[in-house]
């Protein structure tokens, strides 16, 4: 009988992206999918090293599970970047059977036969560019689909485990990624995100046209009727990639522009290349040429060196720039990142005080954001019923911001005019108009 197999998935948007590929090479080589984990055959766990409580989560999930599936012959596989990171530990400690870095997880289906041949075969971790596995398969399953335009990433910011993990910039053909657009829109995908650690930089490694210039290709795509991009860096984001929204209407008013700290001197220390100026700059460019838009940012507190002075400065540039949603980190120190070798100057217990400090100033920020909102008429794609009822559905606007109408589950992955009536916590209300 065919083995089954389970992904939990943890962590970024790349790696749901990862798990749908894993999936598909998984179903290619004959393996069949459990709707539980307690049933499968193969439990594989998707993982993220961004802070070490990303890891925490992915060890404590599987050190629950570990007895029922050894118990019955299951198999457990680790893949993704705690995988690439710390893969010899885990099979050592045999808290995995298998590990599967992020370069090969989507050819997951192939090296889960060579395991099962001789059982030796247990690490898939080599980051040769020919064991870099094709992120362009599969057709949509639903109107979104996820496309990954860039792999890796060679920024090297000071705290940043991905460049270790996920290897250096890597960008897809254009030719291809368009390619691949054209055909997720002739096969029903109306929302396509572009994928990548900074899409802002892609090209420049192999002399492709600029990111913008990607971005207009893909806006003209008939059928797209919403195109997001994540994530933009603030030292790459420029005027041409604004002046391609503003022409644009399909591309996404959101943007997610992560400034990480307020302090310039912190910036320099976190190597992020640009200064709260530059920042300033941005944002005012993004106010010239859109009409209408939202800005999301990430930020960290208690990076080492951060004074209550820095820590204040970012204060002062949340109220300032008045960001509609920031995800928000205390700084986790990663191993064999620039970071890690640097004195660590906050102690655990500051760095959750000024986390919550700056947690509950941004959530009065974005409810103030959200309520700006009401009375606009906008557009919205439902994504899913909504966790309270099975009459509400849940999505976002354009503005990327969360939003519950009343609706049936025909109305899942259309495009609705709706009119926002209120704002309950921190998500819009609103009915549908059209
Ligand atoms: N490439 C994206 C970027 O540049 O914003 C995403 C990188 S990371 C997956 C997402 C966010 O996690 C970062 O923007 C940063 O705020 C946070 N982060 C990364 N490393 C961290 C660390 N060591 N400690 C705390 N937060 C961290
Ligand atoms: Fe990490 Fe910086 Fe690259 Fe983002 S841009 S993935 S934070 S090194």
């Amino acid at each position: 009988m065919n083995k089954s197999f389970y992904i939990e998935t943890f962590g970024c948007q790349m790696n749901k992206n990862d798990s749908e590929l894993m999936r598909l090479s998984l179903y290619d080589e004959g393996y069949v999918l459990s709707e539980k984990i307690d049933e499968a055959d193969i439990a594989v766990y998707n993982t993220c090293s961004v802070r070490e409580h990303a890891e925490d989560r992915v060890r404590a999930r599987i050190a629950s599970d570990q007895g029922r599936i050894r118990k019955r012959g299951g198999l457990i596989v680790v893949a993704g970047c705690m995988a690439q990171r710390i893969g010899n530990e885990l099979i050592e400690d045999k808290t995995a059977d298998v590990v599967i870095g992020p370069y090969q997880s989507p050819a997951i289906g192939k090296k889960l036969n060579e395991y099962f041949l001789n059982k030796t075969a247990r690490l898939f971790l080599s980051q040769s560019a020919e064991d870099f596995e094709s992120r362009f398969r599969g057709y949509p399953e639903s109107w979104h689909s996820w496309l990954t335009i860039t792999h890796g990433c060679g920024n090297f910011c000071a705290y940043c485990i991905v460049p270790n993990v996920r290897g250096r910039l890597m960008s897809f053909s254009s030719t291809d990624i368009i390619e691949r657009a054209k055909n997720l829109a002739a096969s029903g995908t109306l929302e396509i995100t572009l994928l990548g650690q900074n899409v802002n930089q892609f090209g420049q490694d192999t002399g492709d046209i600029s990111f913008y210039l990607l971005l207009e290709k893909i806006a003209a795509i008939p059928g797209i009727v919403r195109l997001n991009f994540l994530t933009s860096h603030p030292k790459d984001f420029s005027e041409d990639i604004i002046r391609v929204i503003a022409d644009n209407p399909n591309i996404s008013r959101n943007i997610h522009l992560p400034l990480q700290s307020g302090s310039d001197k912190v910036l320099a220390l976190m190597n992020r290349a640009y200064t709260m100026s530059h920042y300033y700059t941005l944002i005012d460019m993004i106010g010239k040429y859109l009409n209408d838009y939202s800005v999301s940012t990430d930020l960290i507190v208690g990076f080492p060196e951060e004074s209550d002075n820095d820590y204040r400065a970012t204060l002062s540039a949340v109220k300032e720039i008045r960001f509609d949603e920031a995800y928000m980190y205390a700084y986790s120190p990663r191993e064999g990142t620039p970071a890690a070798a640097m004195k660590e100057t906050c102690g655990a217990r500051e760095k959750t005080e000024r986390l919550n400090e700056l947690i509950a100033i941004q959530r009065e920020i974005s409810k103030g954001r959200l309520m700006t909102r009401l009375n606009c008429v906008e557009e919205m794609i439902p994504e899913k019923i909504s966790r309270r009822g099975s009459d509400e559905l849940m999505g976002r606007t354009s503005l990327n911001h969360p939003v519950v109408i009343s609706g049936s589950s025909d109305d899942i992955g259309k495009l609705l005019k709706i009119r926002i009536d209120a704002v309950s916590g921190s998500t819009l209300r609103g009915a549908k108009i059209a």
